[in-house]
């Protein structure tokens, strides 16, 4: 039985506040990541501040940015007019995570902060130095299907968990959040991180900051998109990879193109050279391989997952032929 206290929270500044005074408080939200971990014992947090009677569940449009709040739950982002007519591919890489009931828990802040699925990490038992820094990487040469293959440092390669972040980076949003400090924002690309030598750190955070929302710019994708997540079940189960893939066509022409990828690395991996590449190219299979190509240079297996060397093209392919087909 692991004990702790209970509060609630109802303003922004009233969540910051309560962790500042206490190093031993953690914000809850769905809990559907944070209560696992509890059980786990890999996370024991003396205090829950519960910070979802915070007024930050909307879904509006201001200008020409779509405004989500941190509590907005997965699944009502994901059935919203506004972002099924805005931002499509955002609707479709929510509705392939988990499943209906935890999308019904899940909100977009702790979404964003939701911690990777590494076996070792969730067993306390294990080495792993993003739990317990120094520990070692037990995954480093032991079970590493579901790991990194770029970005990784021979301290971590887990990879990052979410299905919604890797259309986030994808479409260029903002993150919104509020600390002791004052408020900031944050480029989406710039909010996760790469394990180097703390891997404890996932993101770019500092304690006590609070995700407030996010903005989404408005695109020229609304037509042209796909997310295709290849994973060992059709549904519950976390990305071996996924791709997220959006075009703005004229004819066959490629006049923009975002490209995100999940389930290689420590943070949503965003395929910059492949787009670069892309743009102002015809949209054929060939010319999407040859992206793909560009997009894997530089991949690493680590044994296991040495697979994902040839699936992440594979997948890469796929995604924007599938998006292309879309009228
Ligand atoms: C069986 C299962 C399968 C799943 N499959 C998938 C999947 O396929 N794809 C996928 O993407 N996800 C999947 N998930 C993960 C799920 O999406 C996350 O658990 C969920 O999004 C976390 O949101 P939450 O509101 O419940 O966060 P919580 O568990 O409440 O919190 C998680 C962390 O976020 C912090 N936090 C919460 N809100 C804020 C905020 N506003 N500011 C700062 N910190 C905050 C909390 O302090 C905590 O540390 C799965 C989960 C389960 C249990």
């Amino acid at each position: 039985m692991i004990n702790f206290d209970y509060i609630r929270v109802s303003t922004p500044t009233a969540a910051v506040d309560a962790l500042a005074k206490d190093k031993a408080a953690q914000w809850i939200a769905g809990g559907t990541n944070l209560i696992d971990l509890m059980k786990k014992g890999v996370l024991n947090p003396q205090k829950l501040v519960d910070i979802n009677n915070l007024p930050l569940k909307e879904i509006r449009k201001e200008g020409k940015v779509l405004r989500i709040g941190a509590l907005a739950l997965n699944s009502d982002v994901s059935e919203h007019e506004l972002v099924l007519q805005s931002q499509p591919l955002l609707a479709q890489a929510l509705k392939a995570g988990a499943s209906q009931q935890i999308r019904n828990m899940a909100t977009v802040g702790g979404n964003m902060m939701q911690r990777t699925r590494c076996p070792y990490f969730y067993n306390p038992d294990m080495p792993c130095n993003k739990r317990e820094p120094g520990t070692g990487c037990g995954a480093l040469k032991g079970f590493n299907r579901m790991h990194a293959i770029f970005g990784t440092s021979d301290k971590c390669i887990a990879v990052h968990p979410s299905d919604m972040c890797i259309a986030l980076v994808a479409l260029d949003a903002t993150v919104l959040v509020a600390g002791p400090k004052g408020e900031r924002r944050i480029p989406f690309q710039n909010f996760h991180r790469l394990p180097g030598e703390l891997p404890q750190r996932d993101n770019t955070l500092e304690r006590g900051e609070l995700i407030l929302g996010l903005e989404i710019p408005d695109n020229p994708f609304a037509d042209h998109v796909h997310y295709l997540k290849v994973r060992d079940r059709s549904s519950y189960a976390f990305a071996l990879v996924s791709v997220a893939a959006a075009l703005a066509l004229k004819g066959k022409t490629i006049q923009d193109v975002r490209l995100g990828m999940g389930g290689v690395a420590h943070k949503p991996w965003r395929l910059v050279e492949a787009e670069s590449f892309l743009k102002g190219k015809q949209a054929t299979e060939a010319v999407f391989r040859e992206a793909a190509n560009l997009a894997m240079r530089g991949a690493k297996g680590y044994g296991q997952n040495n697979f994902k060397l040839k699936l992440g093209p594979n997948t890469i392919v796929e995604a924007l032929k599938k998006a292309t087909e879309k009228a």
